[in-house]
């Protein structure tokens, strides 16, 4: 008789990172089960999290890698393939330089895969290696570690049961992080106050006590206009601002410029609810400030994020229980890949690129010049484009979707020599490419998750994946040793570009062996990461194995405890304090005006994730949102001619994608909402880019609406 085992798990999809128990039977997973220890998620799943095996289990799972051949995918074996990637890389690296090639790592995937997969990019030469946080919280990672010294939530989520007011700006929680919402629920409870800034009436507005209605990409202005009543009302924490901060004076001059009655006209939020958000944001013994996408996905996302970190410090709101600022991370590991370095201008543990010392000891080695940051996400889709990235490995992105300017992305990838993708699903970015190899899920694999409160949990393998498929950090150090060979052929022979050597490695590490490639398991990666990264040095997967609820880095050492709220003493700047930096008030990049008289902005449901490469594949979930819909406002929808659930046309200067109206007041006149996880919606969103952080302006681009036009 089969009996059922219960491996802990950690959820695929969001940053709160919920954990649960599959239930193995046979060796399949049969079921999931309630994890009421949790400290976050208390047994508790969104209907994301409920639906997770139905992704797993479902018969689309890639099972054998693929090369693409007259047009048609035709199934190889591993070796085939890995021998095909590996000659195709190491030829145009050869011929084109390290810089022709690009990656994009996934914050789906674990720290131990993204730690690997940046270091095949620096390994090869390059630092053209980013990930979806460039599309989601770039600006975090810039704004927080320039005014904090760290780009990281404070304090863990069940802290908001501390906070007597919770300020959300441009979060809808409730919807895509369902735990966040238990918490503020608590609060309130126990009498919190709640403020919600958003474009949208949404449920988590539902929650409000003053809900803020402003208008698409004025942020800025209110976070200015709050400033500047706390200060003309004598509400600033003057004892913090004078011992933990610098700039005051700079910005104090600055907000005076910003009264009631302009940011109104600015934000369309009246003079009154500035001034009762602002006094009930100042006057809380303990405040936390929230912000999502809704901040960070704009031109000014960096200014943005800046703002809310101004707003907190003048109040003295940060480095307390109930005091902070919670920057909601979307997918699940999206923090963990940052801090492993996926990203062009860091490497593991937030190492500047810029900072490393010269490391070319060998003339002929291929590592050029480390310190010159790589390309960012939009950045390396521009660049194969315009033909100078010639060879990409995508690991579970999916840019066709998730890029703005969604066929500009689609022609710039069908332009590359080789295209590369290895993921659980064949994706529209995976049905591009020239390989495609057929790789574990979360529940099919082991490896640690760092959620979006700095909580890194280890996720042990449940169950074995499908077919062929195999982990990801299995494939990319496959992919390496098969290209370490082949680099060792050209050794000598050809003179110019040539491996590097292990020891050529001074900030990308060693693997206790020798060969930098050579892992047993997961577990050696994270053990290579407590000793290459100094925030995880403490985070050793013993420890992991027995802290069911996790270790919050900063851990410095194998006895140190984690750190659940940052900056109780200090900040992590060179001196200690917080930096106040003022900002203006910078319209978006587009307009609303002549045929394109609606503002559009986008964002998620609750039943999709992202990209909704897992999501759509889920019967339950898709069930109840099966396709492409605008909201629109009663009074545009009657001005042009709109029914409830007609097919409409939504166009844009870049395109137009097509999509089932729904009427209702939840959007203001003049402004129409789609969300993201279909394709169609990043046809017609903006490349236009904050200038610091590199994120697009997904929030916020000039759009029409109008009856579905036909084809032809
Ligand atoms: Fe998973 Fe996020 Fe839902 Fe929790 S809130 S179950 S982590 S998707």
């Amino acid at each position: 008789m089969s009996s059922k085992t219960f491996i802990p798990t950690v959820c695929p999809y969001c940053g709160a990172g919920c954990a649960f128990y599959v239930v193995v039977e046979d060796g399949r997973a049969v079921g999931l089960e309630y994890m009421a220890e949790h400290p976050v998620s208390e047994g508790a799943l969104c209907p994301k999290g409920n639906a997770a095996l139905e992704a797993l289990n479902h018969p689309d799972r890639l099972t054998h890698p693929l090369v693409k051949r007259n047009g048609r995918f035709q199934e190889v074996g591993w070796e085939q393939a890995l021998d095909f990637i590996s000659h195709r890389l190491s030829a145009i690296r050869q011929s084109a330089g390290p810089d022709a090639l690009g990656f994009l790592s996934s914050a789906k995937c674990s720290n131990e895969e993204n730690y690997l997969f940046q270091k095949l990019a620096r390994w090869l030469g390059t630092n053209n290696v980013d990930h979806c946080a460039r599309l989601c919280h770039a600006p975090t990672v810039v704004g927080l570690a320039h005014t904090l010294g760290s780009a990281a939530m404070t304090n863990p989520i069940p802290d908001l049961i501390n906070a007597d007011c919770i300020f959300v700006i441009g979060s809808n929680f409730a919807e895509n992080y369902a735990p966040v919402a238990r918490w503020v629920w608590r609060a309130r409870d126990r009498g919190a106050r709640v403020i919600v800034a958003d474009p949208r009436l949404t449920p988590t507005a539902w929650l409000a006590d003053i809900f803020l209605q402003l208008r698409p990409g004025t942020d800025v202005a209110l976070l200015n206009g709050m400033m500047h009543v706390i200060l003309t009302e004598g509400l600033a924490d003057r004892d913090f601002i004078a011992q933990r901060t610098t700039g005051f004076e700079a910005l104090a001059r600055h907000v005076a410029a910003y009264p009631p009655s302009r940011v109104a006209e600015i934000t369309g939020v009246s003079p009154a609810q500035i001034v009762a958000a602002a006094r009930a944001f100042a006057s809380a013994s303990a405040a936390t400030l929230i912000y999502c996408m809704g901040i960070t996905q704009h031109t000014t996302g960096s200014d943005n994020v800046l703002a809310c970190a101004d707003l907190a410090l003048m109040c003295g709101q940060v480095g307390r229980p109930g005091a902070g600022l919670m920057p909601l991370r979307g997918q699940n590991n999206v923090q963990g890949a940052c801090d492993m370095g996926a990203l062009p201008d860091f490497l593991p543990g937030y190492q500047r690129v810029s900072n490393l010392r010269p490391q070319i000891s060998n003339p002929q080695s291929a590592i050029r010049n480390p310190q010159s940051s790589g390309l960012t996400v939009v950045e390396m889709i521009n660049a194969a484009y315009d033909g100078q990235i010639k060879a990409m490995v995508v690991m579970g992105e999916n840019p066709i979707l998730s890029d703005p300017n969604a066929d500009h992305a689609r022609e710039a990838l069908s332009r590359l020599d080789l295209l590369v993708v290895q993921d659980i699903f064949m994706t529209e970015t995976a049905e591009l490419a020239d390989v495609v190899l057929p790789a574990a899920a979360w529940a099919e694999k082991s490896g640690s998750y760092t959620t979006t409160e700095r909580r890194v949990q280890w996720s042990p393998q449940a169950v074995q994946p499908p077919g062929e498929a195999r982990a990801d950090w299995q494939i990319v150090c496959d992919v390496a040793r098969r290209i370490q060979g082949n680099l060792e052929e050209l050794r000598g022979t050809q003179g110019g570009l040539v491996p590097p050597s292990s020891s050529e490695f001074l900030r990308v590490p060693q693997s206790s062996s020798d060969n930098p490639w050579d892992y047993a398991s997961p577990v050696d990666v994270l053990a290579e990461i407590n000793r290459t990264v100094p925030i995880y040095a403490g985070i050793t997967p013993e420890r992991l194995a027995a802290a069911p609820g996790g270790l919050f880095w900063p851990c410095p050492a194998p006895d140190h405890p984690g750190t659940p709220i940052l900056h109780t003493e200090r900040f992590a700047t060179p001196d200690g304090r917080a930096r106040l930096v003022p900002v203006d008030y910078v319209a978006p990049a587009e307009e609303p005006a002549g045929a394109f008289p609606l503002t559009l902005t986008t964002g998620r449901v609750v039943v999709h994730h992202n990209a909704g490469s897992m999501t759509r594949r889920s019967p339950s979930l898709l069930a109840r949102a099966p396709a492409l819909f605008v909201e629109v406002n009663p009074a545009d929808a009657e001005r042009l001619g709109l029914a409830e659930g007609d097919a409409v046309t939504v166009s844009t200067a870049r395109g137009r994608a097509e999509a089932k109206v729904r009427i209702t007041d939840t959007v203001e006149t003049g402004v129409a909402f789609m969300p993201f996880h279909f394709e169609g919606t990043n046809r017609l969103t903006i490349d236009a880019l904050d200038p610091r952080a590199k994120i697009p302006e997904y929030k916020v681009a000039a759009c029409q609406v109008g009856p579905a036009k036909k084809e032809g």
